[in-house]
């Protein structure tokens, strides 16, 4: 008898951009797999069980989640922000995509939130109000090469760019790097958003430009924005600034070959 398989989004980590949807799954269910300190921000009652792992180990996590919902158990498994962003719900897909017949039997339900990018744009005004991109920096999973390869053509492309996992204890260089790549094709004044840990309470935003942008800005809980020659900020007396991309595109196309709109600092 199968059972069911819910991959849950819960959002960047405040409790109310938590959907509905995602309350009622997690209520529902009898078996909760993921990473420790997802599993830690649910509220569970006595009966239900946590089945912790570290989270480098998604797709063994996928199919012993997929090995019980096949022997017929309610299970969930937990994302932070998104699950298929950056997460577990492409983990299952590939677990499914290899694995034995009665795992696609599951009844299987990806469950929505607000990723981390949508979280920290929406801290600071608008900075993805026009076409933008996500790239994690973890070269775990992908030679560092692609993401050279990546940060310079979606520079060259202008698009803003929204990075996931920038930095971490075994990944100290890579945030630099690519800062580095992006000072050769971007205006030294295109602007730099660190979001840290949004809507938590240790939440912290700041900004920059890409000239003087710091890897230290950023952590592993930090999602970083880094926008065009578009982007701009609005300063507000006693208020935060609004950072925003404008919905209209102003430059010429030939500002797109190097990157450089026309009017950036070059
Ligand atoms: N599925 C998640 C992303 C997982 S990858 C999502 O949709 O948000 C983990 C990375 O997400 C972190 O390294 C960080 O870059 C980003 N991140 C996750 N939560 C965040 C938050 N509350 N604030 C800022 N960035 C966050």
């Amino acid at each position: 008898m199968s059972g069911r398989l819910a991959i849950i989004g819960l959002g960047p980590g405040n409790v109310d951009q938590i959907t509905p949807e995602a309350q009622d799954e997690v209520a529902r269910a009898a078996h909760f797999f993921g990473y420790k300190p997802y599993l830690d921000r649910l509220e569970l009652r006595p009966g239900q069980t946590i089945h912790p792992s570290d989270n480098r180990e998604e797709l063994d996590r996928a199919k012993a989640a997929l090995d019980l919902a096949a022997g017929g158990q309610d299970v969930a498994i937990i994302s932070g922000g998104d699950p298929g962003v950056f997460a577990m719900a492409a983990a299952v897909c590939e677990a499914i995509d290899d694995g034995p017949q009665d795992w696609r039997d599951v009844d299987l339900k990806v469950v929505p939130g607000i990723t981390a990018m949508l979280s920290v744009a929406a801290r600071i005004g608008a900075p993805l109000g026009h076409d933008f991109c996500a790239i994690s920096l973890s070269d775990n999973l992908k030679p560092w090469e692609i993401i050279e390869k990546r940060l310079e053509a979606c520079a060259d492309a202008g698009l803003v760019m929204a990075f996931y996992n920038p930095i971490s204890k075994s990944r100290p260089w890579q945030l630099g790097r690519a800062f580095e790549i992006l000072r050769e094709k971007l205006s030294p004044e295109t602007i730099v958003i660190f979001g840290r840990a949004a809507g938590r309470p240790d939440e912290k935003m700041t900004y920059s430009t890409i000239r003087d942008a710091e890897p230290t800005q950023a952590d592993m809980a930090t999602c970083v924005i880094i926008g065009t020659s578009e982007t701009r900020m609005i300063e507000r007396e006693g208020r935060d600034p609004l950072i925003y991309t404008p919905r209209s595109y102003s430059g010429s196309i030939s500002g797109l070959v190097t990157g450089l709109a026309p009017g950036a600092v070059k």
